[in-house]
């Protein structure tokens, strides 16, 4: 079997369009321009990769963006103080602190500190909860796009068998949220997993975000699965790759992702969504 290549960043783009009309509409109609805050610590080089693709997303969608840079050595009020401000501010709709942050720093309190209706990245305890209630006010990013990608397999979800491989805050735990939500047999791995083949196997749809170069081979996914590579690694050449032995697990999977060209394109499409639906809430309440 050929895999169906799920291309991410063409529905990325398709997404992108549809967000970039919306946010014309609002600011035409209302006056309102999405405006996403964005909070750098130090000078980590991924980091600021990240960053720069976020704030250059948000200027071709017609939304505003403010980055705020500092050192790595500056005190945590400071940052604390910072994000009080953009809370408070009627004008910025999402904020965000990108990860990591140097070691002076509590991520969590951090995290905590911005108001959970500007919390685009869905990090926020409250949001969390929301999400676990299945309710959920802002979906987290990454896991968002994977379930985007999901639906344009036209795979049935509910009933299927569905395994996640990582158990992050960011990735694998509201995953495997989004997944039984949406009426999954969902099992999660993770480090202490016994026998992760056994489970992988088993799978209809296979997560994958380990951060481990090409760690599941062709000989771990059930053929005709689902795959969806999370991963963002260097293998021995110093070029991008997954979680997935994308050439080998192509022969075995119906569909899967490339890295890259499948779920990173769609992380920071669902960041202008959670921002353009924070700006749309924000004006509902006012
Ligand atoms: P973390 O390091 O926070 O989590 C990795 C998870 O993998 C942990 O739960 C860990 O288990 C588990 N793990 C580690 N080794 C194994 C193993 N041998 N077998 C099974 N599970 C294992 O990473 P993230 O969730 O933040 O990210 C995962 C990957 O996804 C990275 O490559 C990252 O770069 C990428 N990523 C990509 C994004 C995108 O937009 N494409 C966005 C976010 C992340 P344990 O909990 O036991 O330690």
């Amino acid at each position: 079997m050929t895999a169906q290549i799920i291309d991410g960043k063409a529905l990325a783009q398709h997404i992108r369009q549809q967000l970039a009309q919306e946010a014309a509409v609002l600011r035409a109609e209302h006056g309102v321009e999405p405006c996403l805050a964005v909070i750098v610590v130090g000078d980590d080089a991924a980091s600021a990769v990240y960053v720069r693709n976020k704030v250059i997303a948000c200027e071709q969608a017609g939304f505003r963006s403010i980055k705020d840079q500092y050192p790595a050595v500056v005190e945590p009020a400071v940052v604390l103080a910072r994000i009080a401000e953009l809370n408070a501010d009627p004008t910025v709709h999402g904020v965000l602190v990108q990860l990591p942050l140097p070691p002076q720093f509590d991520p969590d309190l951090v995290l905590e500190a911005i108001a959970p209706q500007k919390d685009v990245d869905g990090f926020h305890a409250e949001n969390i909860g929301a999400l676990m209630q299945g309710a959920p006010r802002f979906i987290p990013c990454t896991p968002h796009g994977v379930m985007k990608l999901l639906e344009t397999t036209q795979l049935p979800l509910a009933g299927a068998e569905a395994v996640v491989v990582g158990r992050s805050n960011i990735v694998g735990k509201p995953m495997a949220m989004l997944l039984l939500a949406a009426s999954c047999t969902v099992t999660v791995c993770h480090s202490r997993s016994r026998d992760l083949a056994m489970h992988t196997r088993r799978a209809d749809i296979l997560v994958a975000a380990v951060g481990k170069a090409k760690m599941i081979g062709a000989d771990m996914i059930k053929p005709g699965a689902v795959v969806i590579d999370v991963g963002m690694n260097r293998d021995e050449n110093g070029r991008l790759c997954g979680d997935v032995d994308f050439a080998a697990a192509s022969e075995t999977a119906s569909a899967i992702t490339p890295v890259p060209g499948g779920v990173g394109p769609m992380t920071i499409t669902m960041l202008l969504a959670n921002t353009l639906q924070a700006a749309k809430q924000r004006m509902a309440r006012t």
